[in-house]
């Protein structure tokens, strides 16, 4: 048996024909990516998977014989493939009447059972990227919605961050591992995703978008085919997915509509910083040559419900009082509707720190104070539109005044919320992490009330 610093070790028994090679495939892969090694014995392995084929009498029996040698020579086994879905007469599973002592069985393209088998049995080994997502049991969000983390350190050297120095390039994780892990989170009752990344929209820059298999299918290691896959998961699991730290290059235009058909919210968060572009230069803004406002009025045109979240630096150093009205002027015609502003900080080890002209910090804080007045005005405006129109939202809490729940346009923590009325009905009754139509009644500038529709 391996130690505990060892990774744990699986043997792998393959027959069939080359759709189950296939699945073979996929589930080594899925192995690797969390940390399994493949043993090259019996006696060296914590558990042994086999892969069966059901298609003939000869190939029943070779599998048969296949699992009596594995439970053997080791004793634990999985069995996964065709002769998994087999029954006899009866109905009955074949396997476990021939092999009671099996530990799981599974039919084909069951990469994610098989896994999930694996996990109870031999747990995963230790993995940077995974123990960062909130695991299940030990999760900081509640129960109903999850973080999911795509990938991890930064390939851009923005002059005011140093995540870069703290947690290297850009490293993004399978795509088989990511959708198996969104999957496990729906199966587990979550009914909001939040994909999470330091850039969502380089998902695969580093692996130069390698194809990987979800479900039998192939898909690209590449932002819109991870959107477009987690779509059609949530839509299984009536669930939503948004989508947090996109960037505005051009590939991003692609997930619009994707939105607009509602297989993913209509959110995007989108950290703008500012909108002068000597400002963004200095900053090493990536898409800083993007015409943001351009791109801002095609979304809405292409989706009239997205909502548009991003976040500014007030006072950058060497801002002059031209750039930052510049910034105004910007923000004025945007109309984000959803807007973080923080006064610049400077961050020890950041090289903008060293850049020339740095502004005095009552400066910076009263122009933060000047965006997020403007802000206020443009949020007020915006949420007004939304009263008499219906809604569906997220309970996040429920009281004795009503609940305190989420739409579209609120992500967690860091947007407003909408207050629902209790209900009227008596056999209506809110619940956490449920789903309600309800129609607003009223807003101000952060948040809306509303009742049940
Ligand atoms: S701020 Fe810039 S450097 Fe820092 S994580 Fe984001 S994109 Fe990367």
């Amino acid at each position: 048996m391996s130690t505990s610093t060892l990774p744990p070790k699986i043997g792998f028994v393959s027959l069939g024909c080359p759709k189950a090679l296939v699945d073979s495939e996929q589930i080594l892969t899925q192995l690797r990516a969390e940390g399994y090694d493949t043993a090259k014995s019996y006696d060296g392995a914590d558990l042994v998977i086999v892969n069966t084929c059901g298609f003939i009498d000869a190939a029943v029996q070779e599998s048969l014989d296949a699992i009596g040698e594995a439970l053997n020579e080791n004793g634990k086994v999985i069995v996964t493939g065709c002769l998994g879905a087999k029954k006899d007469a009866e109905g009955d599973d074949i396997i476990h009447k021939v092999h009671p002592k099996v530990l799981a069985v599974t039919g084909p393209h069951a990469v994610g059972e098989v896994m999930e088998a694996v996990h109870k049995y031999v747990p995963k080994p230790h993995d940077p990227f995974t123990d960062l997502v909130p695991a299940q049991g030990v999760k900081l969000t509640p129960k109903h919605y999850a973080y999911l983390k795509i990938s991890e350190g930064c390939n851009h050297r923005c002059s005011f961050c140093i995540i870069p120095s703290m947690r290297g390039d850009l490293v993004s994780r399978p795509i088989a591992d990511v959708m198996l892990e969104a999957e496990n989170l729906f199966k587990a009752g979550v009914k909001e995703l939040l994909v999470i990344s330091q850039d969502t929209s380089a998902y695969g820059v580093d692996v130069k978008f390698r194809m990987g298999f979800w479900n039998g299918k192939p898909v690209k290691t590449h932002m819109t085919q991870l959107v477009e896959a987690l779509g059609e998961l949530a839509a299984q699991y009536g669930a939503w997915v948004r989508l947090h730290y996109v960037y505005p290059y051009p590939h991003v235009d692609a997930v619009i509509p994707l939105m607009a058909q509602g297989r993913v919210l209509p959110y995007l968060d989108v950290p703008l910083q500012h909108a002068h572009p000597d400002v963004l230069k200095r900053m090493k803004r990536p898409a800083s040559g993007e015409k943001n406002i351009e791109r801002i009025r095609a979304w809405r045109e292409m989706c009239p419900d997205i909502t548009i979240r991003s976040t500014f630096i007030a006072g950058f150093p060497g801002e002059t009082e031209q750039e930052f009205e510049y910034l105004l002027d910007f923000l004025k015609e945007a109309e984000i509707d959803r807007l973080g502003c923080f006064s610049y900080s400077p961050v020890e080890g950041a090289t903008a720190n060293e850049l020339e002209n740095p502004v005095p910090e009552e400066v910076r804080e009263e122009r933060r104070a000047r965006v997020m007045q403007l802000q206020e005005e443009i949020s007020k405006k915006r949420l007004q539109s939304k009263v008499g129109k219906t809604m569906r939202v997220l309970i996040d809490d429920v009281s004795r005044n009503g609940g305190v729940a989420r739409s579209a346009a609120d992500a967690p923590e860091i947007d407003g919320v909408v207050y629902v009325k209790p209900p009227y009905e008596p056999h209506i009754k809110l619940k956490v992490g449920e789903f309600f139509d309800v129609k607003v009644t009223a807003a101000d500038a952060h948040d809306l009330w509303a009742e049940i529709a």
